[in-house]
């Protein structure tokens, strides 16, 4: 497999000199299970993204891999049955990054959820979701709910839920699939835009006019079929190809915030009441607090959409009200991030209303265009998009592709024989000079793939891991500056942002060094760090 930053001109040549069955536009998490699905199928793909691989909403989510409880609140049971399947299949193929986490429900005076409603809703939602027998749900008295969790508000408790749900890390998981599907043979290529659609006589799409933005060249892509999986720009590129009607996207907004562990030091994650109706989670990982989400109406900026203060305040107060003993502050709060639901929009409902169904709508011109959904049922929304492309090469080409096999398919990373802690303290037995806590790191991040940067490191690096897995991601996973790497690739800006300061002039230095930057291309690839460095506490200013 080639997926080396230092080989991207050859990718970018090759975009140019073949045509394709399929180019998706857009390498999000939709974007990326389309390219896999795809190639395993037997089509030549390709992919395009306008910034890194992730970029979008696939690195601002709340980053579960959800068995469908709130679908299972708005009567949609078909969804959840499917994302509980979903989930079992994830589990299985990516268990470095698909973690099962207890989550405590606490039912409160007042609140949405009231004890035999919840019992009853999470016993047909196991049912519903598939979910194996020692992670069903546990009722709790009000005594043992703060046994669990004594952080909780003893004066509005009345008792708890405990179930199971899996934590993930959206850009990594991401990655992997862009990775599994190049390992097949597709052609993915981050920092390509998409300008415009190039047509036949008949006029169906058949190509697309495109933008190199690292070298800013302009060249064009031929393919058979196009689809458009573009998140919440899936209307901007509906609009170029004049069939925006009807249907369209309603962009909702959520934030999260990031605290240290030792000032919210939860035994597990907990799933929340707010005074407002909602409900918010806070999910440890490692040594912090994530906290999140809000789902509030968004028309700015799409590029770049981050929290405010008012949306901190939100996520705080409700943790004070659930937690009152932390007192959390809003200086304590350490990074964020925002991210945009691309949902589709229905005439008089409220953001948090609005349906996560997934559709796919298909232009005059041939445009396949897929919109809604969520991370955890990114799988079988490829599936449904690339039924439709086969359907349609089988009766202009006679051609026969094999059923969707991605169910089988394992995600790089993914060989795991153990669970990700025996896996690593096996590594650690090989690699003694490494601290168990950081190669743990680097396996839930990079599951079997982990051996590979101790090695290097060994090797190469005088036991430096962080360049071993900066120079990892730069040679697999078409990592291009710091940026790629500090966000997307590693989750630092938003779990280790504080510590930063202490790598930053080492990470640039290697990128730069590493990819022949010219002066020019190193002071941005600094500045287009320092820009997101600031954005994650702009709250603080607005
Ligand atoms: P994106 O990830 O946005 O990808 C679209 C890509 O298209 C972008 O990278 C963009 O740069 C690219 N693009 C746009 N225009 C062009 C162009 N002209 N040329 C080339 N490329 C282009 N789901 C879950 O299952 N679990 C959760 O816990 C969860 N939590 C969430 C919390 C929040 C706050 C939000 C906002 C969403 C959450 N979701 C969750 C939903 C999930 O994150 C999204 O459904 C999913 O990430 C959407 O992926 P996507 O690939 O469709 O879009």
């Amino acid at each position: 497999m080639s997926f080396s930053a230092r080989n991207r001109t050859r990718y970018i040549q090759q975009l140019q000199e073949e045509t394709f069955d399929l180019l998706v536009i857009g390498g999000g998490i939709t974007g990326a299970g389309i390219a896999l699905d795809a190639v395993a199928r037997g089509l030549k793909v390709c992919l395009i993204e306008k910034a890194d691989f992730a970029s979008g909403t696939s690195s601002r989510s709340i980053k579960l891999i959800h068995g469908g409880l709130r679908y299972h609140k708005q009567l949609e049971f078909g969804i959840v049955r499917e994302v509980g399947q979903e989930r079992t299949i994830l589990y299985k193929n990516a268990p470095h990054i698909v973690i099962p986490e207890r989550m405590l429900l606490p039912i409160i005076e007042g609140g949405s959820l009231g004890k035999y409603s919840t019992s009853l809703g999470l016993y047909v939602y196991d049912r519903l979701a598939g979910v194996e027998k020692d992670e069903r749900r546990n009722m709790l008295s009000k005594e043992k709910t703060l046994e669990q969790e004594p952080l909780l508000n003893t004066s509005i408790l009345k008792g708890g839920g405990m179930y199971v749900e899996y934590r993930s890390d959206d850009a990594r998981l991401c990655v992997e699939v862009m990775k599994t599907a190049v390992e097949k043979g597709a052609l993915c290529v981050n920092y390509v835009a998409f300008n415009s659609f190039t047509h036949t006589v008949s006029n169906k799409v058949n190509g697309a006019n495109c933008t190199d933005m690292i070298n800013n060249i302009h060249f064009h892509i031929k393919a058979k079929k196009i689809i458009n999986a573009c998140g919440p720009w899936v209307d901007e590129l509906r609009k170029k190809d004049n069939s925006l009607h009807k249907k369209r996207l309603h962009l909702t907004k959520g934030i999260h915030i990031v605290i240290p562990k030792e000032r919210l030091p939860i035994q597990q994650a907990v799933y929340f009441d707010v005074e407002d109706g909602r409900m918010i989670f806070a999910i440890p990982r490692g040594k912090k607090i994530y906290l999140g989400t809000t789902d509030t109406n968004y028309n700015e900026d799409k590029n770049f959409p981050y929290a405010h203060k008012e949306d901190v305040i939100y996520i705080l107060n409700a943790a004070n009200h659930m937690f009152p003993s932390a007192e959390l502050k809003i200086e304590e709060v350490e990074s964020t991030w925002a991210g945009l639901r691309p949902l589709i929009h229905e005439d008089g409902k409220s953001p948090s209303d609005l349906s996560r169904k997934d559709e796919i709508f298909i232009s005059d011109s041939n445009l396949i265009s897929i919109a809604g959904g969520k991370l955890t049922g990114y799988r079988k929304m490829a599936e449904r998009s690339v039924n439709v492309v086969c359907k349609q090469l089988k009766i202009e080409e006679g051609r026969q592709f094999n059923p969707c096999a991605t169910e089988f398919i394992k995600l790089s990373g993914g060989h795991l024989e153990k669970y990700p802690n025996e896996y690593a303290r096996d590594l650690q037995d090989d690699f003694k000079q490494f601290y168990l806590d950081d190669v743990l790191d680097l396996v839930l991040k990079y599951g079997s793939n982990t051996e590979y940067i101790l090695a290097s490191a060994q090797t190469n690096f005088k036991d430096n891991l962080l360049l071993a897995e900066a120079e990892y991601c730069l040679e697999y996973e078409l990592t291009n500056n710091t940026s790629d790497f500090i966000i997307r690739r590693t989750g630092r800006l938003y779990f280790d942002r504080p510590q930063l300061a202490g790598c930053l002039d080492e990470i640039n230095q290697y990128f730069n060094t590493q990819l022949n930057y010219s002066t020019e291309q190193a002071e941005n690839n600094h500045q287009n760090f320092d820009k997101e460095y600031t954005r994650v506490v702009a709250f603080k200013n607005v």
